[in-house]
Parts: C-alpha cells; sequence; structure tokens
C-alpha cells in the first residue's frame, strides 16, 4: 500500500494545513498554514507522525527505506525553492530538523539546526557568503547540537556542566572573552575540532561528513526523542497518550547568526502570564533560535513598552537603556512594523493567543513556528473574556476555551499585603510566571522530588533549568533561575504548569557543589527558607504569610457564564461552617456531603463518644449519646446556617466504631480512657479488642451500625432536625437532607427511615414547627445500583459514594492500592487512578443504570455525586452526561466543577 508519509511546503503553498495537526504534529500543520495565509516561512516538509510509530516497530533501517524516494524527492523541492543544493559545497542547502507534536510539548523533543555542514561544504559557504565568523559559528552550533541529540554527548553527572560548554568555557578563556559571540573564526574553528574529538573519545564514534547520513541521523534522532525520559513525563502529567507520535519537520535554514542586521526572537500576541492584550516577547541581534530561549544571553524586548518596563524592574536608566538594549521596534522599527503586523494577523486568524518563532536574516523576516500560546491560568481566563469581548469568539467557545484545572492557580493562596510590606526583598528578577510560593530552597530536580514526596515545600533554584529539571519543577512550589529571560524554558514551563517563577536573577550566584546560593552578600543553603513573588520578580528570604484567593473580575464573569449554560448543579463536599462559607463563596449551591464523624474528635465530644463505644446496654449508649446531643445539635445548626437557603445533605455516622477508641497498640491511650471514663485498662482494652476486625472498610460500618444501634440514628435525626427548627424559628429557611449510607438491601432503607420519621415527629412536636426534609441514600454498594429500582421505592434522592463503589466494584481497596497501581498504569492495564478520575466503563454503568432505575420508579428523583470523582472534570462532564442534578466537591474545587459541567452542557 503507497501510504503517503512526507507533506512538503514552501513560497505560499503547502500540500498539508491547519486542520491536519494529527497527522503533521502542530508545529508541521502551522508551518502549512502560515504559507496559506501569507506569512513568510522557509521551505520545507513534514514527515508524519504515523511515520514515528511505524519507526518504532520496524526500526531505523526500513524506515530510511520506506522513506528514502519521498524525502529525496522533498529534498529536491526544498532545493528548487531556495535555488541551492544540500551538500553542495558551492552553494549549499543547510536544513533544521524538527520535533513537533499534536499537542505541543515545548522543549520536551530534541530539534537539530545547520545540519548539511562538513568541512567542504563549510569551506564553500565561506567562500560564498564571505562571512566566515557566521559559517563557523553555525557549524560549531551544528556539531554541537547533533553530538548531544543524535550521537549522545551528555554531561556524566548532574553536577557536571554541559561537556560541550566546558569545551567553550575553555576556549573563551584562552582567548579572553567572556561572550560566545566574541569567539574569533580561529576559536570557533577550534571548537568544531575539539567537539568531534570529545565526540569520538566518549562514544567511539567519528562524526557523519555525509550531509545525507546527517539527515537520516536526525531524523531518527527526533523520532527517538519521542520516548525519551522528560517527553514520557511531559505526556503523563499533561494526559498526551504515547501512540500519538512526534512529526519531523526538515526545512531551511534562514540565518539570525549572520551579523548586526540579523536576529532571531520569539513572541507573544498577547501577555502569557497575567493575559494583558500586549503584543511582547524578545530577540537577540546575531543569534540563532535556541540562543533566546536557552537562557545563556539575557535577551531584549521587542516593543518599546515591554522595554521600558524591564528596564525600570532592573533599575537600568532610560539612556542606558536606549544606548545598551534597546527594543526591535526602536533598533529595527521597519522590521518591527512588518513584525507587529503578522503577529496580529495570526491571532486574528486562529481567535487565540499566538506563541511564535521567528528569525531575521540579513533584514528579512521570516515565520519559523506559531501555536496557540501555553499560559497560566489567570492568562487563561483573562484572554477568553477578552477574546468575548473583542468579538473574536461566542461564549461556549470562551467556555471550551478555559481548561478546568487551571482554574485551580486562582484559588491558590496569594502574599497576605500586609506581610508582604513587612517582608525583605532581597534581589529581583523577571516576572515569569506569577503567584506566590514559599518553600526551602533544593537545587536539583530530583532533589526537590525526594523533599517534595518526603512532605517538604521546596523552592527550585538553578542557574537556568532544562527540560530535563521537568519532575522537580513539577514538585516544587517555585523556580527562582539566575539566567533566562520572559521565554526562556523555565519561564514557558512554569506558567504551562501554572508554577510560580522568577527568571533571569542576575545577582543571584548559584554553587551547585556546595548546594548554596549568594543573594547580596548572604550565602543561603539547601534547606534554608525563600518566598518568591513570580507577578513581580521580587524574592524574599524566609517564609511570608499568605490570604485566600476570591472570585472576581474576569474570573467572575466566566463562572456566571458557566452558571448561564450550565445544566448541572455544585454542590460542596463540607464538614464545618467555615468549609461551607469557602464554598458558598466560590459558589456551590449546597452542600452535597457533610460527614458527621468528623465532629467527634475533638476535645469533650469524643470522650462522649467513646462512652457510648463503650457502654454495653442501651441505656448506657442513650446516655453518652445525650452528652453528644447539644454537641451535634451545634454542629448541625452552624452548618445549616452558613449554607442558609440551600440543600445541605448529611450522612449518618459512616465509619467502624474502632477509628474512635486508642488502638491496639496505643496502651497509653488506653490507659488515659479507663482514667478518663473510671474502668479498668483491661475493661477499655476488651473491648477495643471486640471492635477488631479483620476487614473493617467492609464490616460493621455504615448503615450497619444504624440497624445494631438504632439509638445512633435517632440521636443524629434529633440533632440534625432540632438545629434546623431552631434556625427555622430565627427565620432562616434551612433544608436539610438525611442520608443512611452504604445500604446494600431496600429494607435497611426501610428500617432506618422509619426510624427518622418517627424522631422527626416528636422533635417537630417538641420544636412547634416544622420543616421539610429528605430522606436518602449513598449508593456505594453495587447490589444497591443493580437494585436501584427497589431502593427508590424508599430513597427520595440517590448520591453516588463513587469511593466506595470504585472500591467495591474493582475489589480494590483504597488504601492499599498504592502498592500495585504504579505496575497497572506502567503496563497500561488502566489508563489512570479509578480513584482519581471515575471508570466510565464499569463503575459508570453502574450509575448510569442506578439513575435510570431510580427514576424509573420515582420520576425525576434527584440525583448527584459527592465521591472524590466530583471534583475532576472528565468525571463531571460523565456526571453531567448521565443526568445527574448536581456534583458535589471540596471546596476548592467549585469553581473547577462548575466550568467542566458548563463544558458538557455545551458539549451536548
Ligand atoms: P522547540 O520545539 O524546542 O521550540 P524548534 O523545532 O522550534 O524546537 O526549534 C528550536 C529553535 O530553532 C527555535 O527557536 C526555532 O525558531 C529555531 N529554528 C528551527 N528551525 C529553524 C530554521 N530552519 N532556521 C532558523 N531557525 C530555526
Ligand atoms: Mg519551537
Ligand atoms: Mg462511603
Amino acid at each position: 500500500m503507497s501510504q503517503k508519509r512526507v507533506y512538503t511546503f514552501g513560497n505560499g503553498q503547502a500540500e498539508g494545513n491547519a486542520t491536519m495537526r494529527e497527522v503533521l504534529g502542530g508545529k508541521g500543520a502551522n508551518l502549512a498554514e502560515m504559507n496559506h495565509i501569507g506569512v513568510p516561512v522557509p521551505p520545507g516538509f513534514t514527515i508524519t507522525t504515523d511515520t514515528c510509530n511505524e519507526y518504532y516497530e520496524v526500526g531505523q533501517e526500513k524506515i530510511v527505506e520506506l522513506l528514502t524516494a519521498e524525502v529525496d524527492a522533498a529534498v529536491a523541492h526544498t532545493e528548487k525553492l531556495m535555488n541551492c543544493k544540500f551538500g553542495d559545497p558551492k552553494n549549499p542547502l543547510l536544513v533544521s530538523v524538527r520535533s513537533g507534536a499534536r499537542a505541543s510539548m515545548p522543549g520536551m523533543m530534541d530539534t537539530i539546526l545547520n545540519l548539511g555542514l562538513n568541512d567542504e561544504v563549510a569551506a564553500g559557504m565561506v567562500e560564498k557568503t564571505g562571512n566566515p565568523h557566521f559559517v563557523y559559528d553555525s557549524y560549531r552550533r551544528f556539531v554541537q547540537m547533533y553530538g548531544d541529540v543524535v550521537m549522545g554527548l551528555k554531561p556524566e553527572n548532574k553536577e557536571d556542566i554541559d561537556p560541550f560548554e566546558a569545551i567553550i568555557e575553555k576556549v573563551k578563556e584562552e582567548q579572553g572573552v567572556v561572550l560566545d559571540k566574541d569567539l574569533s573564526v580561529e576559536s570557533l574553528k577550534k571548537l568544531v575540532e575539539l567537539f568531534k574529538k570529545a565526540i569520538k573519545d566518549q562514544t567511539g564514534q567519528d562524526f557523519p561528513t555525509d550531509p545525507k547520513d546527517q539527515l537520516w541521523g536526525a531524523i531518527c534522532a527526533v523520532f527517538r526523542s519521542w520516548m525519551n525520559d522528560r517527553a514520557i513525563l511531559y505526556r503523563k502529567m499533561e494526559g498526551i497518550p504515547d501512540e500519538w507520535g512526534t512529526a519531523v519537520s526538515v526545512m531551511a535554514m534562514v540565518f539570525g547568526n549572520m551579523g548586526d542586521t540579523s536576529a532571531t526572537g520569539v513572541c507573544f500576541s498577547r501577555d502569557a502570564g497575567n493575559g494583558e492584550n500586549l503584543f511582547n516577547g524578545e530577540y537577540l541581534i546575531n543569534a540563532q533560535g535556541e540562543d533566546v530561549v536557552a537562557g545563556i544571553r539575557t535577551p531584549q524586548q521587542i516593543t518599546k513598552i515591554g522595554s521600558q518596563r524591564w528596564a525600570e524592574r532592573a533599575g537600568i536608566s532610560e539612556e542606558e537603556r536606549v544606548a545598551k538594549y534597546p527594543s526591535m521596534e526602536e533598533a529595527m522599527p521597519e522590521l518591527y512594523k512588518e513584525l507587529d503586523a503578522l503577529q496580529d494577523k495570526l491571532e486574528k486568524h486562529y481567535h487565540d493567543m499566538q506563541d511564535m518563532e521567528f528569525t531575521v536574516q540579513e533584514g528579512k523576516l521570516w515565520f519559523l513556528q506559531t501555536r496557540n500560546g501555553k499560559r497560566t491560568g489567570t492568562a487563561m481566563v483573562k484572554i477568553a473574556m477578552d477574546l468575548l469581548h473583542e468579538g473574536m469568539i461566542d461564549e461556549k467557545t470562551a467556555l471550551l476555551r478555559c481548561e478546568p484545572n487551571k482554574l485551580d492557580e486562582l484559588l491558590h493562596p496569594v502574599f497576605d499585603k500586609a506581610a508582604l510590606k513587612a517582608a525583605k526583598v532581597i534581589t529581583q528578577g523577571l516576572p515569569a510566571s506569577p503567584g506566590a510560593a514559599c518553600g526551602q530552597i533544593v537545587f536539583h530536580a530530583d532533589d526537590a522530588e525526594a523533599w517534595h514526596a518526603n512532605g517538604h515545600k521546596v523552592i527550585m533554584v538553578r542557574i537556568e533549568t532544562s527540560p530535563e529539571d521537568l519532575a522537580g519543577m513539577s514538585a516544587a512550589e517555585g523556580i527562582l533561575t539566575a539566567r533566562g529571560g520572559m521565554t526562556s524554558h523555565a519561564a514557558v514551563v512554569a506558567r504551562g504548569m501554572g508554577k510560580c517563577c522568577v527568571s533571569g536573577a542576575g545577582e543571584i550566584h548559584v554553587d551547585y557543589k556546595t548546594k548554596t546560593v549568594e543573594i547580596g552578600g548572604v550565602v543561603y543553603k539547601e534547606g534554608d527558607y525563600i518566598s518568591l513573588n513570580g507577578t513581580t520578580g521580587q524574592v524574599y528570604a524566609g517564609q511570608i504569610a499568605t490570604k485566600e484567593a476570591e472570585v472576581s473580575g474576569d474570573f467572575k464573569e466566566l463562572m456566571d457564564l458557566c452558571d448561564k449554560y450550565t445544566k448541572m448543579e455544585i454542590r460542596t463536599n463540607a464538614d464545618t461552617p467555615h468549609d461551607a462559607q469557602v464554598a458558598r463563596n466560590f459558589g456551590a449551591k449546597g452542600i452535597g456531603l457533610t460527614r458527621t464523624e468528623h465532629m467527634f474528635f475533638e476535645g469533650e465530644k469524643i470522650k462522649a463518644m467513646r462512652e457510648m463505644i463503650l457502654a454495653d446496654s442501651v441505656e448506657g449508649r442513650e446516655k453518652a449519646l445525650a452528652k453528644l446531643l447539644p454537641f451535634q445539635t451545634e454542629d448541625f445548626y452552624g452548618i445549616l446556617k452558613a449554607m442558609d437557603g440551600c440543600h445541605v445533605n448529611i450522612r449518618l455516622l459512616d465509619p467502624p466504631l474502632h477509628e474512635f477508641v486508642p488502638a491496639d497498640d496505643n496502651v497509653q491511650g488506653q490507659k488515659d480512657m479507663a482514667a478518663e471514663m473510671g474502668v479498668t485498662v483491661e475493661e477499655i482494652q476488651r473491648r477495643v479488642h471486640s471492635l477488631h476486625e479483620n476487614n473493617p472498610m467492609l464490616g460493621h460500618r455504615g448503615c450497619r451500625l444504624g440497624i445494631t444501634f438504632p439509638e445512633i440514628t435517632a440521636m443524629q435525626t434529633r440533632a440534625i432536625l432540632t438545629a434546623a427548627c431552631r434556625l427555622k424559628k430565627e427565620g432562616c429557611d434551612p433544608h436539610p437532607e438525611i442520608m443512611v449510607p452504604l445500604i446494600g438491601i431496600m429494607y435497611e432503607l426501610k428500617q432506618q427511615k422509619e426510624i427518622i420519621q418517627r424522631v422527626a415527629k416528636e422533635v417537630f412536636a417538641e420544636q412547634g414547627v416544622e420543616i421539610e426534609f429528605e430522606i436518602g441514600t449513598m449508593i456505594e454498594i453495587p447490589r444497591a445500583a443493580l437494585t436501584a429500582d427497589r431502593i427508590a421505592t424508599e430513597a427520595e434522592y440517590f448520591s453516588f459514594g463513587t469511593n466506595d463503589l470504585t472500591q467495591m466494584t474493582f475489589g480494590y481497596s483504597r488504601d492499599d492500592v498504592a502498592s500495585f497501581l504504579p505496575d497497572y498504569l506502567e503496563k497500561k492495564i488502566l489508563k489512570a487512578d479509578p480513584f482519581q478520575v471515575l471508570d466510565q466503563k464499569g463503575v459508570g454503568q453502574l450509575i448510569k443504570m442506578a439513575v435510570e432505575k431510580g427514576r424509573a420508579v420515582r420520576p425525576g428523583m434527584r440525583t448527584g455525586i459527592c465521591g472524590e470523582h466530583g471534583g475532576e472534570p472528565s468525571s463531571v462532564k460523565f456526571c453531567a452526561k448521565v443526568g445527574m442534578n448536581y456534583a458535589s466537591c471540596s471546596p476548592f474545587r467549585v469553581p473547577i466543577a462548575r466550568l467542566a459541567a458548563a463544558q458538557a452542557a455545551v458539549e451536548g
């Protein structure tokens, strides 16, 4: 079968287009599209993502065979458009070989520039351009990249600097210069030789001289980079499937390093940090693409306003700025105008904020990439709302543009203003990714992971970050780097993760060997606390107090838009009035789950609770329960009041009783308890022992407690309804729902319901008022789902307890799953942890069936979810699709669930 593997582009034409990102990767599809809309792009071709998958099936030799004819033809196409020839010393074509997956994975895979150079080609290029510095600068860059990416010459230890950088440092020292760009032609030639020698010494292989060999080596290396550790980790974090593969784009080089009329840069059509509608970016004169992001030279700003803001932060005077660090707008005004017009064109074409790469070769502007830019949660919301106001997108699109989980950042605490004023600024860097972070200093990615795993909050401090640092960055609260601009790796990745980042803090001196950083004359060690303000770029010594975020401005507008479209309400899981209030502020419309057991642990309550458990007669228990009653009534009063006017679903006692008494090995606890209660230690131990169960999660818990000890159900009902009656008398509007947990058999519910109704009558008579309330159940045992039609004859509503339902459907103990889950994920038996992401195929089927069966008996019956899944976007969407009335989640996930629910409605 002849299958098309290669798609060409150039000169305003292309075989692909923007809709083909699955085939051509995002980069390849957009390179094609830019040709169609008149944006200047160097010609080239893209090899499909499927070919990458084929590579993994058939291997290098076979894939080269399969590709040869098409690649040869595509190279010829590029040669024709560029009017030069690959490998021809007199008139050579050089190319870049670039990775690019369906979803953008910035910097995770490899790219090689200046490919096609060897000694002869270099000599020929010198002749042609008369610019030996440019030629040997390109050559040494090529050998360096190829040696690293294709031939695998890398640092051996994490403390070591890159072997190529080590050689550069040595040669610079010999020549007596500081900056790479000041290296002489002789030094550059020497670098090429030293690099090749180092590669040979360490890998045993000669550097390939035939450009064709170089090309195949690079193409296959890019395929391989799909499976490098950092790409795998990035995919795991972003939920990108391994099967997608990367495309490979090969394109003619354009050179930003040909002298002072050449430059390279990265720019954004809006601010990726705060969303401001302001074109911005960074560029470097006489440099190549990687230089801007690698953080080796500090880049200059593209726009004048950006440059002025930058100078102000850095404490640089206007005269000095203009003389030493002019913006592109000032230094290359004509080109700037062209760039500005094209960025605007691209944003209008894609209807979204663009992240673009460009190069100027001797006064001519070329675009090398455009993509929908990564952004922080704050920027995501502002940009969506701004685009909506500007009429570029409609309301539904605006909702779909926002990623629910990214709202998390907007809910994080911010520095307390007063505490911030009192804190000491120790240095200033660039505000690379906003937010407040404080933690202990660590210097290496693996340390960040290890410290984090041990429960520490850490700030990762680096000279600069590289894609290898991904896992560490993810584990850190924030990132501080000495080098690198607003488009450096650290900045881009941090913004994508929503991590606070301060980059380019030039005054800090990091020493990896001693694990110290010197800032303003003070030495900070690993483990010392610092705080970062990613919104201003300021760095503080020690820890600074934070306060809770609030929903306002664009965020509020987005949330209002959610309410306009959603078909499902979001409630919260809350056990205290404070949590209920927090959730209400985030837009919760009620409580989906109040766990009463948490209320028994404080002070006097636990004593009364233990007394109840210890009692061996109904009278004894009732006496103890009578002590608990006022506490419970107070608790419910507080919660019902905080949620006045809204439904509050209260679950009766659920956990096994042994959780309330001192365990077998806690002899001191048992002694204290004995003294407290005036009985012998033996008595306590006997009772503790009798509560022991082999499998408590499947034991005496949930409604089984209420069946054995009806007086517990009675006391809790009395507390709930007494509190509600009191509130009603005070002019409030309480709506309690009483939920019986862990039902598997209809009669369990029927009997519990009788108790609840009997007590309700008594309370209403005593209080002289009646309130409306409902009695429902949790569906969390598979049998309950299977017999939902029978259970619905008694239950007035269903609440899906998906934690237990998942546990019992899979037969996985939630507390023990960690021992094998990683293997299941690794071996792809499971796609995700079913306790985090609802298993729609299995558990979901039970839910869907129960909703339908329940409503068949009780039309329009209210259903909701209250497990952990109620705050996870894909699970929330599933609940919306099966027609649930509400999802309930922890207070800080309420906005996330609201957005997911609205998206489900829009997606239909
Ligand atoms: P990444 O995905 O890591 O950004 P890219 O493939 O975009 O990798 O390339 C890295 C850098 O090299 C970018 O700055 C890009 O603009 C530059 N670059 C890639 N191809 C060319 C080319 N043909 N000419 C000039 N610069 C290029
Ligand atoms: Mg790029
Ligand atoms: Mg449960």
